[in-house]
């Protein structure tokens, strides 16, 4: 007798509507870039991750949500007492595996492993969840998404898989499905690992108790050993008693005076275990798919705790996911906290938020963020909320006041929208509107892209104030002051993502109707808005001036990302010379390099031929030397100066 794929109903719809939703998303995704969705945002594995990365490092990994939190949180609840209930209705790689396993089954090319051979293999999920665990909570970032084959799938292999790493796990997932039976849950995923773990929690709970109670008494053991410990018995518990140290609140019960040993559960049991030979199904595989259950004719032979409501395990999960979601939606933890200097002891200390703050959007900009207001004189502290984007910032009640803080907070900043080749002599005028909704650096790419549109606005420029200032900059008599703020006010605007049209919502508007500043020629506006470029080294401060010699070159890409970046490495290439003393950029009527050097110790010659050398050496600051690419274009001939 065959085992009925179609049985057990409620599984099946269960996974198909959950692959049906992944795919009907990832379409709207494809065809929509605005409305692309973030899948790592519910995955419990990361949450669970996140919340040790929360406790250890005291932030969140980055890009993680309280959604993500709560499904890990709700996960390991599920899994203490309840069985790896995500594992048979929820996990996709699973539902994959299941029914390409199924699929497979009728060539009989499919196996189960038993045995030596089984038990070994299994240690393979503990040693990847180590790395994981062990690399993603030290660091805020999670360092499975570089080969998870879920994420690689969803994301298109996007810039957070290595490509090989992630093909690779795919390969494990589709052809493991084929020929052995759970290949990846049972040998290779970290999830699963974890899942034992907790389930084994009778053991997993006194190793964390210990490992606290050793942190309360002060001794700094570093948690690398709790996620040792923790693994180890996991692995061994699986290996040696197959079986774990559980809460057995729900398990699979056979009766054997009703039971046939027709072995038809076993059958149907898509983890390959031998249900009938159990009074109780104790299995480390089991997952309460319920297929056994639901496969069996004969009356009161096998149940859930001895009863035939095989609804209890989706009603459960279903449970669970719901108090997830309004946890979630009823809490936001903290990316960063932080406090400094004498804030402990100031008797002043008030807070302001700042929200829409876009660019806070993970642990790493929470950072960065914090090493710039450290650096500023009565700001004490920072609190960042990534998920939405808010911050609270602590500050010096007797030095500064609110204005000033957010004076300090605020980066000004300049964007050439347009550029004439041919240096015209046009006039521009200067328009300045106060913008509410403009405050971030992503507020500004915005209103960048929206101004760009028009060929007569040709610069942006932005400074403190309540609201932000505007100032923008038009040919003379191309746009007046009410087109400008028609544009801003704009609720939407197209832009191209991966070579198709996005519309991008947006929320700016005007005060007042805009005034002039004044007029500018189009050189001087180019001066004013180069982002220079300026490196001293090699003891620069100790020559004169007039004792050195400048080489000038055209350098028509000065101002490009490329070339701001690579420029770094083309100041360590040409400082190989003691004599070379400074690079910079500058914009004359065009943009140049300059690099000055001490004709006594390096010749022009020397310099120049740095420039067209097919390679960069690259001084590194542990005395390594490494070569890359040069890819820095200059144009027409050098000039030698005295320098000025
Ligand atoms: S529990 Fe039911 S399906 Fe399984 S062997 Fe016994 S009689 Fe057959
Ligand atoms: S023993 Fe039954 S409930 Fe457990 S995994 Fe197998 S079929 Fe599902």
């Amino acid at each position: 007798m065959k085992a009925n794929f179609l049985h057990n109903k409620t599984k099946l719809v269960i996974q198909a509507a959950l692959l049906v939703l992944i795919i009907t998303l990832l379409v709207i995704g494809a065809f929509n870039k605005a409305h692309t969705t973030d899948f790592e945002a519910y995955c419990p594995f990361g949450g669970i991750m996140s919340l040790g990365s929360k406790l250890w490092m005291g932030t969140m990994s980055c890009a993680m949500s309280e959604n993500q939190l709560f499904m890990g949180i709700m996960l390991v609840i599920g899994v203490i007492l309840f069985g790896k209930l995500f594992c048979g209705y929820l996990c996709p790689i699973g539902t994959v595996t299941e029914w390409l396993n199924k699929l497979f089954a009728r060539f009989n090319i499919s196996i189960v492993l038993k045995g030596k051979v089984d038990r070994i293999l299994r240690l393979g999920k503990y040693v990847l969840l180590f790395f994981t665990a062990y690399f993603t909570i030290t660091s805020s970032e999670l360092w499975c998404k570089k080969f998870d084959p879920y994420f690689a799938s969803v994301t298109g292999f996007g810039t957070d898989t290595v490509l090989w790493a992630g093909i690779l796990t795919i390969l494990v997932v589709v052809v493991g499905s084929v020929f052995i039976r759970f290949f990846w849950c049972k040998y290779v995923c970290p999830l699963s690992a974890l899942s034992n773990i907790f389930t084994n929690i009778l053991i997993s709970a006194p190793i964390v108790i210990i490992y606290l109670i050793i942190r309360l008494i002060g001794w700094d053991m570093h948690i690398i050993w709790l996620i040792l410990a923790l693994c180890l018995s996991g692995a061994i518990t699986e290996i040696f008693r197959y079986k774990f140290y559980s809460i057995p609140l729900l398990r699979v019960t056979v009766n054997h005076d009703h039971c046939t040993s027709c072995g038809l559960c076993a059958k149907a049991c898509p983890q390959g275990i031998d249900v009938y030979e159990y009074d109780k199904v104790t299995h480390p595989d089991c997952t309460l798919c319920m297929d056994c259950v639901k496969e069996c004719d004969e009356d009161e032979s096998i149940g859930l705790n001895q009863s035939k409501k095989t609804w209890i395990p989706p009603v459960i999960l279903g449970g669970l996911i719901i108090l997830g979601v309004i946890l979630a939606n009823n809490f936001s933890f903290k990316t960063l906290t932080e406090r400094w200097g004498n804030y402990e002891t100031l008797q002043n200390v008030k807070s302001i938020e700042l929200k829409d703050m876009r660019s806070v959007k993970c642990y790493g900009s929470s950072k960065s963020l914090y090493l710039k207001l450290r650096r500023i004189p009565g700001i004490v502290g920072v609190d960042t909320w990534a998920s939405d984007h808010r911050v609270h910032i602590f500050y010096n009640a007797d030095k500064l006041s609110d204005i000033d803080v957010k004076k300090a907070v605020f980066t000004p900043s300049k964007y050439i929208l347009q550029k004439f080749g041919d240096t015209p002599s046009d006039l521009l005028e200067i328009f300045e509107i106060p913008v509410n909704g403009l405050w971030d650096v992503y507020d500004n790419y915005d209103l960048v892209r929206m101004l760009m549109k028009n060929p007569d606005i040709v610069g942006l420029k932005t400074d403190f104030g309540e609201p932000v200032l505007a100032e923008i900059y038009v040919v003379k008599g191309s746009v007046t002051p009410a087109e400008l703020i028609d544009i801003i006010e704009q609720k939407s605007y197209t832009r191209i993502i991966k070579g198709e049209e996005v519309e991008v919502k947006v929320d700016f508007s005007c005060e007042g109707k805009g005034r002039k500043l004044g007029e500018i020629n189009y050189p001087d506006f180019r001066k004013d808005f180069f982002a220079a470029y300026n490196q001293e080294f090699n003891n620069y401060q100790n020559y004169n001036l007039a004792d050195l010699k400048v080489l000038e070159i055209d350098f028509p890409d000065a101002e490009s990302t490329l070339a701001r970046r690579e420029l770094r490495y083309f100041t360590s290439h040409v400082s190989e010379y003691d004599g070379v003393v400074r690079l910079q950029t500058v914009f004359t009527d065009r943009p140049v390099l300059r690099i000055y050097f001490d004709p006594k110790q390096v010749s022009a010659e020397q310099v120049e031929a740095k420039l067209t050398s097919p390679k960069l050496k690259v001084f590194q600051s542990n005395g390594d030397i490494i070569e890359r690419d040069n890819v820095l274009k200059f144009a027409g001939e050098v000039r030698i100066n005295n320098a000025q």
